[in-house]
């Protein structure tokens, strides 16, 4: 386990162990909890399926000592993936959409990954489409599919989940958690409800993205500006597994970057909108709870604040709503 009171032979074994700190704004009686996933080397969540994918490619014999790693990413994977690629022999290339943060993009092109980018209308698909066209075209090269790859929710089913579980002495009534590939929160989802199967799990995307078609919801398909979570095409977050899921909430830009505001200003944490999503429904889900509509083993609220707000100063995260969703 990682102390940080020792020394260490290298980067990724600072991986994980993160803090989980008390959301000040939540009601007295039903406390929520979040981890705060910037304290990873490479400044997010996704350091944590870096590491554990590649490896696990390695042992499954997918990918060769040498070899490369073709992933379609927002960003936050492609960081942890290339910070494990340099230790582990392997070569990185990303494929993102022009619109994510040009900060994501220097820092894995700082790692030695190289970066294409594809068009911002093409949406992740379109990524994901290209990626898997130039793996068919290079030798020992291969996608490691978060979106699809079950090594995604291993991760977080070995560290994630028994994090919280342990930190909160195993008190956990609900876990709230934006979705992206959803390897987050069916990891720890899955772990929490092993423990005790009445564990309420939310998962939020933003308002205009359709996960919750996969719950049999009907909502209109908008552009949201929440980085990290939400889907155009449920079929591609073939991880998402209904089952383990108790409620989808939609959480708007505006609340979101209202709550990375709040979260800022009076509690101190410098996290980005995929954060001030998670937080509000994590309030409202205790809120919910304190208010007697949502029945749970206990009253106390997890969640995660994915990654950091100086990953998108240059988004203007910080101005006015206005200036953010320009
Ligand atoms: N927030 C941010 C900023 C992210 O980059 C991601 C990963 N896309 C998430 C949240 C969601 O994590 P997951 O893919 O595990 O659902």
């Amino acid at each position: 386990m990682t102390t940080h009171r020792e020394p260490l032979d290298s980067v990724l074994e600072t991986v994980g162990e993160t803090p989980l700190v008390r959301v000040g704004a939540a009601p007295e009686e039903v406390p929520v909890y979040a981890k705060l996933e910037s304290f990873n080397p490479g400044a997010s969540v996704k350091d944590r399926i870096g590491e554990h994918i590649i490896r696990g490619l390695l042992e499954q014999g997918d990918l060769d000592p040498g070899g490369t790693i073709i992933e379609p990413t927002a960003g936050n994977t492609g960081i942890g993936m290339a910070l494990a690629a340099t230790q582990l022999d392997v070569a990185a290339v990303f494929v993102v959409p022009e619109k994510f943060s040009v900060e994501k993009q220097q820092l894995m092109a700082a790692l030695g990954a190289e970066v294409v980018n594809t068009p911002t209308d093409d949406g992740m698909e379109g990524a994901i489409e290209r990626a898997h066209a130039m793996a068919a075209d290079r030798e020992n090269a291969v996608v490691p599919q978060q979106f699809a790859n079950p090594l995604n929710v291993e991760a977080h089913y070995e560290t994630t989940g028994p994090e919280i579980y342990e930190a909160l002495d195993g008190e956990v009534g609900a876990v709230v958690m934006g979705c992206g590939t959803a390897g987050t929160l069916m990891g720890t989802a899955k772990y929490l409800r092993e423990q005790n199967p009445e564990t309420h799990v939310v998962a939020v995307e933003p308002e205009g993205s359709l996960l919750a078609e996969r719950f049999g919801e009907e909502n209109e398909k908008r552009e949201y500006h929440i980085e990290g979570i939400g889907t155009h095409d449920p079929t591609t977050n073939e991880l998402f597994d209904p089952e383990l899921v108790d409620d989808v909430v939609q959480i708007s830009d505006r609340r979101a970057h209202d709550e990375l505001k709040r979260l800022a200003r009076e509690e101190g944490h410098l996290v980005a909108s995929s954060s001030g999503a998670a937080s509000a429904a994590a309030l409202d889900t205790a809120e919910a709870i304190r208010d007697g509509e949502v029945d749970v083993p206990y009253d106390t609220v997890a969640t995660v604040f994915p990654d950091s707000s100086e990953r998108y100063l240059s988004k203007g995260i910080y101005e006015s709503f206005e200036g953010w969703t320009q």
